[in-house]
This record gives structure tokens, C-alpha cells and sequence, in this order.
């Protein structure tokens, strides 16, 4: 359940974010996918972003493992990333999923980030950007 009577909206579980990012894209049919790790299977992540540049990397909050997610491996070089940090409680342990707004023929046309800090449960967006190129499962799948 989303809780909206604060300046920030919260949520109670990692599932929120999907209805979330249904409300903050305005996009009913996005497509929302959980981030988990690759290593030991965990939902929770320090996250780098560059809102400037849109890139993202996630860090294992359990075992340290690192990814650069979506096409930000492209970027990543000229990227300035610096540690999300909850505006509410300063954690930097996230629930991250990503919502794909998809093209008439399938591929994704716009990517958001979804972010919920597992201790007081802010749910926001730290990024969203548009993709230019298809095809696009590449992209989608490394996450
Ligand atoms: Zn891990
Ligand atoms: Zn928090």
C-alpha cells in the first residue's frame, strides 16, 4: 500500500514501486521489473546515479556486488556518480525496479528508475531517460 498523506509518498513492500511508477510515468501499461542481484539474489542496493548524464549502478548492500545497469555501461566513463541518499531518513539502502514504457512494436522508448529505501519505505525516481535505439532487449535484460 502506498501511503500518500506525507510530502513524500511511502510504501510497506518492494511491490509498491510498480504502482508507483505506473502513477509518477502516467503510463498504465508500463512494464515494471525488480532489480536483484546477481550474486546472492538480494533485493536491496546502495545505488550511484548521475542524473545528469542518466546512468545508474547498483551495489549489493549484502554481499558488495556491483552492476551497471540498462545502456549506462555506454556512458558510464563521462558519468559523475554519487551515492543516492534518502532525503527522509538518509539510508542508502534501496528497493530498485525499472519501468519500461514500450513502442506499438514492443521495444522500450522510455526507462524510469524506481526507488524505495528499505528503512522508512520513500518511494521516488532518481531517473528516467528516453532510448533511441532498438532493437532493445539487450538493454532490457541487463538489469
Ligand atoms: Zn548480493
Ligand atoms: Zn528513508
Amino acid at each position: 500500500m502506498i501511503d500518500k498523506s506525507k510530502k513524500y509518498w511511502h510504501g510497506d513492500s518492494a511491490d509498491d514501486i510498480d504502482e508507483y511508477l505506473r502513477l509518477y510515468s502516467g503510463v498504465k501499461s508500463i512494464d515494471v521489473k525488480p532489480v536483484l542481484c546477481h550474486t546472492c539474489g538480494s533485493d536491496r542496493f546502495k545505488i550511484w546515479v548521475d542524473e545528469d548524464e542518466a546512468a545508474i549502478q547498483v551495489e549489493c548492500t549484502e554481499c558488495g556486488f556491483k552492476k551497471i545497469i540498462l545502456d549506462c555501461e555506454d556512458i558510464w566513463e563521462d558519468a559523475d556518480p554519487h551515492a543516492g541518499i534518502c532525503p527522509e531518513c538518509k539510508s542508502k539502502d534501496y528497493n530498485v525496479r525499472v519501468g519500461f514504457v514500450r513502442r506499438d512494436n514492443g521495444s522500450v522508448k522510455h526507462v524510469y528508475i524506481g526507488n524505495r529505501c528499505s528503512k522508512c519505505g520513500l518511494l521516488g525516481s532518481y531517473l528516467d531517460w528516453s532510448i533511441k535505439f532498438e532493437p532493445t532487449n539487450t538493454m532490457e535484460n541487463n538489469i
